[in-house]
């Protein structure tokens, strides 16, 4: 049996012109998210998607369909001819699929199709009246039943439902931009680029490891990071960058206390310049404001300083509870805390510098060949495609 899901968004419905841009685009990315499981079909009507799928896949669609961006609600349908006595029949199957013996019910009705005969009380009450009669050990109770069989008469027909089960709500990936996120293999930067597609922010990743000394566990960590982003965002591009010779020189070359924030200045000369020839227009990462203390005010600004492009701190102000819980939820923790070494815990100073002045950096950096590490690095990338089906 062919089983339908109403599927409703919310922000979205507020953007003026841009409506059916926003509309087509989420469209589109809930048809993907249900690879796999055909056949199905989505339309789109009145502010509302549908998807009809089998009975079989029903579960499963909906699980996808709680990690699309943009959809605010989804509720298993039963529907119902615009006819009284269909409206009856697809009412006891949907309490039939939900009875337990002794249980209290309600029905509510709203007509926005005013050409159907019957008012809304009028529906209300010869539903609760049929469904009482089919000899069922039932009862009403308006106030707190155990289920409301919510009935909608809309224009092609009547939809039923009890449930209504949250989506991820946010934008839907793919209008507001590309970003590229700075992935490393921690807990902050995937929740960060989870807060960026949630806002509709098509992503591509960026990470930087240190062969040998970072071996194939840390790029497996990050490809199996993009993999659970993927199941929000689409496939993601990563972008795997070679970063031992910049560690070499600065460590040989540049006062110890520096290190930490010298390496971030050379990972965003490299991030902007990727991010250019990608066309895309701004940098996301995990950092959040004094969380360590290469994350100070002063750090920020002494990485900023390096780069015209915007950069997106979704965390800023999250404490680490705050972030973990999220990474948690999205399924990402597990893989966050395995133990493989991130090219930056590999040199870390024992007094990092947390009020750098640019002009010690400027001249910290002179000591080093900055413009050909930063080039030669750029043209090492490797680029893997993670897949979201698979
Ligand atoms: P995370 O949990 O994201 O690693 P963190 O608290 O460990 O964050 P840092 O290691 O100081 O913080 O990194 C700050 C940010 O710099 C990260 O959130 C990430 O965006 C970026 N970053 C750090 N290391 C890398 C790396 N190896 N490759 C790409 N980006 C990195
Ligand atoms: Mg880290």
């Amino acid at each position: 049996m062919n089983r339908l899901l109403l599927i409703r968004y919310g922000e979205i419905a507020l953007k003026g012109g841009n409506r059916p841009f926003f509309e087509k685009r989420l469209l589109r990315n809930i048809q993907d998210s249900l690879w796999g499981l055909r056949p199905f079909e989505v339309t789109f009507r009145r502010g509302r998607y549908y998807v009809k799928i089998s009975d079989d896949n029903l579960f499963a669609a909906q699980q996808r369909l709680q990690k699309v961006f943009g959809v605010v609600s989804i509720s298993p349908v039963f529907e119902a001819e615009l006819n009284i006595e269909d409206i009856y029949s697809e009412a006891y199957k949907l309490l039939e699929a939900n009875y337990t013996p002794g249980m209290s019910f309600k029905v509510n009705t709203r007509r926005s199709n005013k050409n159907f005969p019957n008012t809304s009380p009028e529906v209300n009450s010869n539903t609760g009246a049929y469904l009482l009669d089919r000899g069922l050990d039932l009862k009403v109770d308006v106030h707190n039943p155990n289920i409301v069989i919510n009935i909608d008469i809309r224009e092609k027909g009547a939809y039923l439902y009890s449930q209504t089960i949250p989506g991820p709500g946010g934008m839907p990936v793919g209008v507001t931009g590309k970003g590229l996120l700075l992935l490393s293999g921690g807990i902050d930067s995937p929740v960060a680029g989870w807060m960026a597609s949630k806002r509709g922010i098509e992503m591509e990743a960026l990470h930087f490891h240190s062969p040998p000394f970072t071996g194939e566990g840390a790029i497996n960590k990050v490809m199996d990071l993009c993999k659970v982003l993927s199941a929000y965002s689409g496939n993601i591009t990563l972008h795997l960058a070679p970063f031992t010779e910049i560690q070499k020189q600065i460590r040989q070359n540049c006062p110890e206390p520096m290190l930490i924030t010298l390496m971030r200045r050379i990972m965003f000369r490299v991030a902007e310049r990727l991010a250019l020839q990608r066309k895309i227009s701004a940098l996301f990462t995990g950092e959040s404001l004094g969380q360590v203390a290469s994350q100070t005010l002063e750090n920020l600004v002494a990485i900023n300083d390096v780069t015209s492009i915007p950069i997106l701190r979704p965390l800023i102000s999250f404490d680490k509870e705050e972030i973990i819980n999220i990474s948690r939820k999205i399924n990402a923790f597990d893989i966050s805390i395995r133990p493989f070494e991130d090219c930056c815990t590999l040199f870390v100073p024992r007094h990092p510098v947390t009020r750098p002045t640019i002009e010690e950096l400027q001249k910290a950096e002179e000591k080093i060949p900055v413009e050909e590490l930063v080039k030669d690095c750029l043209e090492n990338i490797e680029t893997r495609t993670i897949k979201s089906r698979e």
